[in-house]
C-alpha cells in the first residue's frame, strides 16, 4: 500500500514560510517558498495538503525561469499535485505556492484555541498540532518524517498579539498595521515539529541552562503558575545534555500552556505546547499526583529534543523509538530529580497497564506496518510508551546503564539531523554493550505478547523455569487462525531473569537468559525461597508453584515495593486470566492490610473497582464492607493530617486511601469527616490548612455522597477555578454524582460548549466506567454519535470508547459489538480488536467468579 506515501523524485530542503492567521474571522492566508532537489527530470510536484486552497503555483529554477504551475487537490489522499508545462531538470528548483485555509476548532493542524480573560472575555489564540499528519493542513509540506528541511517562518499578526515558534526571533517590525515576526532558520527537521503560536501570551524570564534560554508561557494572569515546570524544565534539560552528550539542539526552548489541547503536550522542537495540567500548577495547593504529572510530562518533552527531534524515526513504524525513549528518559530525569518520589516503582503501574493490553490476543508488536495515518494515530498507546520504555528499562538493566547509556550516545550522533531505524539502534547498542542485541531483543519489538514464567521445584529438587505467552483468554476465544493458534503457543522470548534465591538465611542474586521453553537450576543446600523478577524491571509475569509463593509471603519484608507490587499484580492478572481462584487473590489482599505502599494499594484498590463493575447492586454492600475491612486500618493509622516533615508519596496514600475508603467502601463516617472538613476549609479564615491530597480526596468522596446542591456548588467551583488542576478536579468529580438528573446535566455539557472539546470524552469514558451512570451514559453514546465524532478531537473519541469496558454484561457486550459494526467505526490499528477483546474478558470473569464473589461477599457483611 505505497500509495499512502509520497514518490521521491523531488525532496524539499527549506521552507521559507510566510503565515497570516486572522483570528476574528478564523482564517488564515499563507505564502511558501520551498526549495527543493529535482532528482529525476518530471513534470509534476506532488506532496501533501489537507484542507487548504492553494490560489498560486508555479516553480522557478537557478536562472530565474518560472514555470506556472496547474493544482489539483485531491482530499482522500491529502495530496497537491503541480503540472508544470514542461519536465524540470534535475537539480535545485524553488516552489512558489499561495495558499488560505481556515483556523479550525478540531484542535489539529492551524487551530484556534478560546479561553476568558480576567475580565471574563473570551479570547482567541491560535495554535498548532501536527504530529502525526496534519502539518499538510497548515502549509502544503512533505508530510512525512524522512523529508527532513529547514524551516524559516514568518508570521504576519496583529500588533496587540505574540507570536512564538520553533527558533528565536529575528526581526520584528510593524508593516502596513500589522507586526511582521521573523523566526530564525531551524536545525534540518521533519514537518511534524513545527509549531506556531499566535494570541496574548507572556513569558516568564529566562532560565538560562548552559547558553539556551528556557521560558514558560501562558495566557495573561497565570505566570504565578508557571515556576514548577520552568524548574524540572531547566533541571531535566540540564539532564540529558549530559545523559546524551549532546548540547540542546535549538537556539531557545520555550514551554507553552494552550487552553484547548488534544493530547498531553507536543515536542515542537524549541516550542513545546501542553495542555494547561501539564504545565502550569499552584505549589500551594497541588497534590503529589499532579506535581507528578507535570514533571513527568515536562521531562519527557524535553527529552524529545534528542529523541524525536534530532534523531527521527524514517517512518511511523519506528513511532517507538520516538515515545518508548521519551517515556524511559523522563523516569530517569524525575527520578534524579525527586528521588524520594521512587519514580521508577510508580512506574511499576505503567508496566501493569501495558501488560494489560499486551495479554490481548488483539495486541500488537511494539513495531509494526504502518501505511494509513490513522494507523499512525492508533500508534499513540501504552504498549508504544510504557512496553516500549518497559523493553528499555529491562535492556539497560540487562547491559549495563552505562554501556547502554554509550550505546544510545553512539546512536544519537550518527544520526543527528537525520531519521534511523530500529535496526540502528541495534547497531549502536550492540558496538557499545559487545554482546548480540537484536537476538535478544527482536522478539520483543517486532512480536506481540510477553511471557509469563512458570516456577516450581521437581522431584528432584531442581528449580525449574518454563516461558509461554500470557494470555487471558483461550486462543480459540480470540478470533485467530489455527495457524495463529500455534503460532502463539510456540511463541519464546529471550528473557533476561533476575533471581533472588534465599538459602540458610542468606539472599543471592543470580542472572540468567532464559532461551528455551524450560531450564533447571540446582538450588542450594538450606534453600528457603526463591523471587524471580528481582528488582520488578523484567517485562513478564510470574506464576509461583503454591507453596512457593507462601514462602516468599511468609517473609514480605525480604521484598522491595516494586516487587510486592509485582507479586500482587501477578495474581491479580492470574485471576482475570482464570489461572487462580478469585477467593485467593481476596484472601491475600488481606495480608496486605495497614500497609504503607501507595503502588500495591493502587492495583488492589483498581481491582476493586474492577469488582465493582462486575456485581450486581445486590451484592455491592459486601464489597463495601470488604473495602472498609482492607483500607479501613491503614486508614486509622495515617489520620487525616500529614505529620511533621511526612514524605510526599505518603500524603498521596493518604488522599488514595481515603477517597477508596469514601466511595467503593461508602464510608459513612469517612463522607461525614470528608463534609466537615471540606466546609471548614472553605471559610475565608481556615481553622487548618487541609492537605491538597486529602482535599482532592474529599471533592471526590463529597460528589460520590453528594445531591444537587453539592453539585451546583462544585460546578461554579469548576468554572471560577484558581488553576488548571482546581479546574480539572472539579470537573471529574462531576462523573462521580450517582443521580441521574445530574449525569444528564453532565452528559448535555459536554456537547453544548461548557466544556471543552479537549475533556469531554475522558469524562464520557469516566461516566461509562461508573456503575451508576454507565447505562444512561451508553444510550447518550450513541444517540449523540454523529455529533460527538465531529466535535471531539479525534484521539478524544478513540479513547473515550475504551469507557465501553464498564459495560460489563453479555447483553451491553452484544449492543456494544452490534453498535461499532452498525456504524462501521474504525479506530485504525488494533484499537477497536482490543477494547471488545478487554469487554469479553471482563464478562467471562463475571461468569466465571460471580457465584463465588457473592459467597464471598456475603461473609465480609
Ligand atoms: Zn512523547
Amino acid at each position: 500500500m505505497e500509495s499512502h506515501r509520497l514518490p521521491q523524485h523531488v525532496v524539499p530542503t527549506r521552507y521559507d514560510l510566510r503565515l497570516e492567521p486572522d483570528l476574528d474571522r478564523f482564517t488564515f492566508t499563507g505564502t511558501e517558498t520551498i526549495a527543493v532537489t529535482v532528482r529525476e527530470a518530471t513534470a509534476e510536484v506532488v506532496l501533501n495538503a489537507a484542507e487548504l486552497e492553494v490560489t498560486e503555483a508555479s516553480i522557478e529554477d537557478g536562472t530565474g525561469v518560472r514555470l506556472p504551475g496547474m493544482v489539483e487537490m485531491d482530499e482522500s489522499t491529502a495530496r497537491c499535485r503541480f503540472r508544470f508545462p514542461h519536465h524540470l531538470t534535475p537539480g535545485a528548483w524553488r516552489l512558489h505556492l499561495s495558499f488560505k485555509g481556515n483556523l479550525n476548532d478540531k484542535l489539529r493542524g492551524f487551530y484556534r484555541s478560546h479561553y476568558k480573560d480576567q475580565a471574563g472575555t473570551t479570547q482567541v489564540l491560535a495554535a498548532t498540532q501536527f504530529e502525526a499528519t496534519d502539518a499538510r493542513r497548515a502549509f502544503p509540506c512533505w508530510d512525512e518524517p524522512a523529508f527532513k528541511a529547514v524551516f524559516a517562518t514568518t508570521l504576519v499578526i496583529d500588533p496587540a498579539l505574540t507570536a512564538v515558534s520553533n527558533t528565536a526571533v529575528r526581526s520584528e517590525l510593524v508593516e502596513g498595521g500589522k507586526k511582521v515576526v521573523r523566526f530564525k532558520d531551524t536545525i534540518k527537521m521533519s514537518t511534524y515539529l513545527a509549531a506556531f503560536i499566535v494570541g496574548r501570551l507572556e513569558a516568564t524570564e529566562p532560565v538560562m541552562v548552559g547558553s539556551t534560554p528556557l521560558r514558560v508561557w501562558a495566557v495573561p494572569g497565570k505566570q504565578h503558575l508557571a515556576g514548577y515546570g520552568q524548574e524540572i524544565g531547566a533541571y531535566s534539560l540540564r539532564f540529558f545534555e549530559d545523559y546524551y552528550g549532546l548540547p540542546y539542539p535549538g537556539d531557545k526552548l520555550d514551554l507553552i500552556a494552550i487552553p484547548d489541547f488534544a493530547s498531553g503536550a507536543m515536542e515542537n522542537l524549541g516550542a513545546i505546547t501542553f495542555r494547561e495540567t501539564a504545565l502550569l500548577l499552584d505549589e500551594r495547593t497541588a497534590t503529589h499526583g499532579e506535581r507528578e504529572r507535570v514533571a513527568d510530562v515536562v521531562a519527557h518533552e524535553n527529552a524529545h529534543m534528542w529523541f524525536g527531534d534530532l534523531v527521527t524515526m524514517t517512518w511511523w513504524n519506528g513511532l517507538w523509538l520516538n515515545e518508548a525513549f521519551a517515556t524511559f528518559m523522563e523516569m530517569l530525569a524525575v527520578d534524579a530529580w525527586k528521588p524520594e518520589w521512587r519514580r521508577w516503582e510508580a512506574f511499576g503501574a505503567g508496566r501493569a497497564a501495558a501488560m494489560s493490553v499486551d495479554g490481548l490476543h488483539a495486541t500488537r508488536p511494539i513495531e509494526y506496518p504502518v501505511h494509513a495515518p490513522k494507523d499512525a494515530d492508533a500508534m499513540f498507546d501504552v504498549l508504544t510508551y510504557e512496553k516500549g520504555a518497559s523493553i528499555l528499562r529491562m535492556l539497560e538493566q540487562y547491559l549495563g546503564p552505562d554501556r547502554f547509556r554509550e550505546g544510545v550516545r553512539g546512536y544519537l550522533r550518527a544520526h543527528a539531523y537525520a531519521n534511523a531505524d530500529t535496526g540502528d539502534l541495534w547497531v549502536a547498542l550492540e558496538r557499545a554493550a559487545e554482546r548480540p542485541v537484536p537476538a535478544l531483543m527482536d522478539d520483543w519489538i517486532f512480536r506481540p505478547g510477553y511471557p509469563l514464567i512458570s516456577v516450581k521445584v521437581d522431584q528432584q529438587g531442581d528449580l525449574v523455569l518454563s516461558q509461554q505467552r500470557f494470555t487471558y483468554l483461550p486462543a480459540a476465544a480470540g478470533e485467530l487462525s489455527a495457524e495463529e493458534q500455534e503460532q502463539e503457543k510456540a511463541q519464546r522470548w529471550q528473557v533476561p531473569i533476575q533471581l533472588q534465591v534465599t538459602a540458610r538465611g542468606q539472599a543471592t542474586t543470580q542472572r540468567l537468559l532464559l532461551t528455551e521453553a524450560e531450564t533447571r537450576l540446582a538450588l542450594p543446600q538450606g534453600f528457603e525461597s526463591v523471587l524471580v523478577n528481582e528488582g520488578g524491571h523484567g517485562f513478564y509475569r510470574v506464576r509461583y508453584q503454591p507453596g512457593l509463593l507462601e514462602r516468599i509471603l511468609n517473609a514480605p519484608e525480604r521484598l522491595t515495593g516494586i516487587e510486592r507490587f509485582n507479586l500482587v499484580s501477578d495474581a491479580w492478572a492470574a485471576v482475570v486470566a482464570g489461572l487462580i481462584p478469585l477467593a485467593g487473590y481476596l484472601d491475600l489482599t488481606a495480608r496486605f492490610r495497614g500497609g504503607r505502599d501507595r503502588n500495591l494499594w493502587g492495583v488492589i484498590i483498581d481491582s476493586f473497582q474492577v469488582l465493582n463493575r462486575l456485581i450486581a447492586p445486590a451484592d455491592r454492600p459486601g464489597l463495601e464492607a470488604l473495602v472498609r475491612d482492607r483500607v479501613g486500618p491503614a486508614v486509622a493509622e495515617l489520620g487525616w493530617t500529614p505529620s511533621a516533615g511526612e514524605m510526599e508519596i505518603m500524603r498521596q496514600l493518604r488522599g488514595d486511601l481515603l477517597r477508596a475508603l469514601g466511595t467503593i467502601g461508602n464510608d459513612r463516617t469517612v463522607q461525614a469527616k470528608a463534609a466537615e472538613l471540606y466546609g471548614e476549609h472553605g471559610r475565608a479564615t481556615p481553622a487548618r490548612e487541609l492537605d491538597p491530597n486529602v482535599l482532592a480526596a474529599a471533592v471526590s468522596i463529597l460528589a460520590f455522597s453528594g445531591d444537587g446542591g453539592r453539585y451546583e456548588e462544585f460546578l461554579r467551583t469548576f468554572r471560577a477555578a484558581a488553576n488548571p488542576q482546581e479546574e480539572r478536579r472539579y470537573l471529574f468529580s462531576l462523573p462521580l454524582f450517582q443521580q441521574q438528573a445530574l449525569h444528564e446535566q453532565t452528559l448535555a455539557r459536554t456537547l453544548n460548549g461548557e466544556i471543552r472539546t479537549q475533556d469531554g470524552p475522558a469524562l464520557i469514558s469516566a461516566m461509562l466506567m461508573s456503575v451508576y451512570a454507565r447505562e444512561r451514559t451508553w444510550a447518550f453514546v450513541k444517540a449523540n454519535w454523529d455529533k460527538m465524532d465531529q466535535v471531539f478531537p479525534k484521539n478524544g473519541v478513540r479513547r473515550m470508547c475504551g469507557g465501553v469496558l464498564g459495560l460489563a454484561t453479555p447483553e451491553w457486550e452484544r449492543d456494544v459489538r452490534r453498535f461499532f459494526a452498525d456504524r462501521k467505526i474504525d479506530f485504525g490499528g488494533k484499537v477497536l480488536p482490543q477494547y471488545f477483546e478487554q469487554l469479553r474478558i471482563a464478562v467471562t470473569l463475571r461468569e466465571r467468579e460471580g457465584k463465588a464473589l457473592t459467597q464471598y461477599l456475603k461473609r465480609s457483611l
